[in-house]
């Protein structure tokens, strides 16, 4: 390794440690064996040590990037792209699979049957929507509410962990299969075997659980739920 890289190197942990930050997220650590872009990595670093306002402008940048987006088919049949909604220095990100009607029509994640049962959830852990933040994998609605197609979902999984990554919340929870399997990069996993545990998304902790839709078919697995929310409450010291 040449001597000016380690400089670079030893600057950015000096850097780190100027922030108060005692861990370096595993994107640097990974460099090697990750496929993603060192201009990439580069940028996850610098949105871990971002300040809440700094986060907001960020956030509003890549909505701007994202533009009228028609990237992917589901541009055809969207009313509004549904980028996401809530606090940018939030504790918490909730990230679900996909917007259904009543999104598509508001362009905010989570306002249907399942968003007002979500708010429950929220606010039985002692918080409002507004202390959070919401988003999907994919921004626009699926027809007929199917659940989002491979092509689409590698299309538009960017703009959502970039998200994550500006956010950079003390943990990410998944609402149901496709959220937590993209996430976490294992079309294997399954939800009911894989609820209740924590994984590791890129340094943050990940607590997959159901999504409130299934929760309104199969309300007997409300407890479940509330049983992931409190090991996240744990987690993160609110409890
Ligand atoms: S789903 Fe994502 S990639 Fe596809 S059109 Fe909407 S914003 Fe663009």
């Amino acid at each position: 390794m040449s001597s000016d890289r380690v400089g670079d190197i030893r600057s950015v942990l000096e850097f780190y440690e100027a922030m108060g930050i005692d861990r370096i997220p595993v994107t640097l650590v990974e460099a090697k064996s990750s496929a993603r872009a060192p201009q990439r990595q580069r940028q996850d670093a610098a949105d871990a040590a971002l300040t809440t306002d700094e986060k907001r402008e960020r956030l509003a940048a890549l909505r701007e990037e994202i533009g009228d987006c028609a990237r992917c088919k589901l541009s055809e049949r969207r009313t509004k792209i549904v980028y996401g909604d809530g606090d940018p220095g939030a504790r918490i990100m909730f990230i679900g699979e996909g917007p259904g009607k009543e999104e598509d029509l508001q362009g905010l994640p989570f306002v249907g049957d399942a968003g007002m049962l979500l708010t429950r959830l929220i606010e039985k852990m002692g918080l409002g929507r507004s202390d959070v933040y919401i988003a999907n994998i994919v921004k626009c609605r699926p027809p007929l509410n199917r659940d989002p197609e491979d092509d689409e979902i590698a299309t538009c999984r960017g703009f959502v962990e970039r998200q994550a990554s500006i956010i950079r919340p003390e943990v990410i929870v998944t609402l149901g299969r496709i959220a937590l399997q993209t996430l976490l990069d294992n079309p294997k996993l399954r939800i009911t075997a894989a609820r209740g545990k924590f994984y590791d998304y890129k340094g943050i902790p990940l607590m997959p659980t159901f999504h409130p839709a299934y929760l309104l078919r199969n309300p007997g697995d409300k407890w479940k739920t509330w049983a992931d929310a409190q090991k996240v409450m744990e987690r993160i010291g609110m409890k």
